[in-house]
């Protein structure tokens, strides 16, 4: 930016100051952040009444703010030779012969929509102090909520306003039914917070944004007196991530990291009678035990990761075998079980044929052909897992010693 681009500056309707991070000297200010300050220089803005900063020292910003970080201070500035609050955005610029400097543009905060008329004055003159020091400079989202109108957003802060991107007079028209994917459901927990001394524990919600998309949030609310009116405050939470990985994680638990299918645990969740889901499993199912045939000479000839490959490809291959509600699980080591739902013993039997003829046929390149072995069960009614598993092993034990790459039933 050079001098006549920044004169360009004084076009703007709102305050624009430029400062030197290390001096604090002023470098260039727009007309209308001069007529803010009345004659004075940079600093005492910086330290007025009202003035709240999260740092003293402006090159402490410097590293968040090359970084992208939203900061915003609150200046104390002159309107009409009363002292104001005047919330700015910080961000950085770099100058010729000044090197970086901090750019300092004043953000009109709008009166708040949702107080009685005769309280919004009294609110709006409080607003500039002690409330805009906690309320407009924190960097979580928050919310102030009136629960005797539905839920009317009184006032949203800047980090709120950014979250869910709507301007301030937007915002300030919506209940905090419009933005909860729960909808009018959530007015009765809203009015048994409200009633809570000490608010809350953290609530966690889904939250839908201006743009169409949701987010999954941590809400702390709880009830607030802000100058004679009973509101809530609510602090929001983004934990989208946070779900995102929870639910990878329990995806990975439940899952067999080498080929991807279920694993033994998730075995035992879904035959546990006790898991809703279980009940149709439970009844009629048959069970295939499959067993790679020397497999560990495999291992031996080409090694373990030529092992592994085997191991996949077959997984593979079950997969084109199974139906719809077939379940595959990696029990352990070169053994797989299919669990069939609903299945006689002759279906089974059929499957577990297909699956060997098909496994029979898979090629890996540098590598011979190789079988399996099939138990096959037909659970019986009150028949534990362990029964079953046990007559199935033994069906298992004969094909093998039978000669291997066969299907025989228990
Ligand atoms: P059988 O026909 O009697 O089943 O012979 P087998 O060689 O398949 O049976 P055995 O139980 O003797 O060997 C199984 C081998 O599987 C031994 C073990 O090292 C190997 N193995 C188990 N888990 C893995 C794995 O994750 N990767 C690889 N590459 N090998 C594995
Ligand atoms: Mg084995
Ligand atoms: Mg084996």
């Amino acid at each position: 930016m050079s001098t006549t681009e920044l004169n360009s500056l004084d076009l703007l309707t709102f305050p624009v100051w430029i400062v030197s991070p290390h001096s604090e000297e002023l470098v260039f200010a727009n007309i209308v952040a001069r007529e803010l300050m009345q004659g004075l220089c940079f600093s005492p803005l910086r330290k007025g009444i009202f003035s709240t900063h999260a740092q003293n020292d402006l090159t402490m910003y410097l590293s968040d703010l090359r970084n992208h970080h939203s900061i915003v201070e609150i200046l104390t500035v002159y309107r009409d030779s009363e002292k104001i609050a005047m919330a700015c955005r910080l961000s950085i610029r770099t100058l010729p012969d000044v090197g970086d400097v901090i750019l300092f543009e004043g953000i009109d905060t709008p009166t708040a929509q949702g107080l009685k008329a005769s309280r919004s004055a009294n609110y709006q003159r409080k607003k500039q102090g002690f409330y805009a020091r906690f309320f407009q400079t924190n960097s979580a989202p928050m919310l102030l909520i009136d629960p005797s109108r539905d839920g009317q957003i009184v006032d949203a802060n800047l980090s709120a306003l950014s979250f869910y991107g709507y301007s301030h007079d937007v915002m300030c028209q919506k209940h905090t039914w419009e933005i909860n994917m729960l909808g009018r459901h959530i007015l009765p927990v809203m009015h048994e917070i409200a009633h809570l001394p000490g608010g809350h524990k953290p609530l966690h919600f889904v939250h839908k944004l201006a743009d169409g998309t949701s987010r999954h949030v941590q809400t702390y609310a709880g009830p607030i007196e802000i100058y004679g009116n009973k509101l809530m405050l609510c602090i929001i939470h983004d934990i989208t991530e946070q779900k995102r990985l929870e639910q990878e994680l329990e995806r990975a638990a439940l899952r067999d990291a080498l080929t991807g299918l279920l694993n033994r645990r998730h075995f035992y969740q879904v035959t546990e009678p006790e898991q809703t889901h279980a009940i149709s499993l439970t009844q009629d199912y048959s069970l295939l035990l499959i067993d790679t045939d020397r497999f560990k000479s495999i291992n031996d000839l080409f090694g373990h990761l030529k092992g592994d490959e085997v191991l996949c490809a077959l997984a593979r291959a079950l997969e084109s075998c199974a139906r719809k509600d077939d379940l595959i699980f990696r029990w352990g080591g070169e053994e797989f079980v299919l669990l069939l739902p609903r299945t006689s013993l002759d279906v089974a039997l059929n499957l577990a044929e297909t699956v060997r003829a098909t496994v029979a046929k898979v090629t890996l390149p540098g590598l011979p052909r190789f079988t399996v072995s099939i138990g096959v069960a037909r659970h019986e009614p009150n028949e534990s897992i362990d029964e079953l598993f046990k007559r199935v092993d033994d069906a298992l034990y004969k094909a093998k010693n039978e000669g291997r790459n066969r299907v025989l039933a228990a």
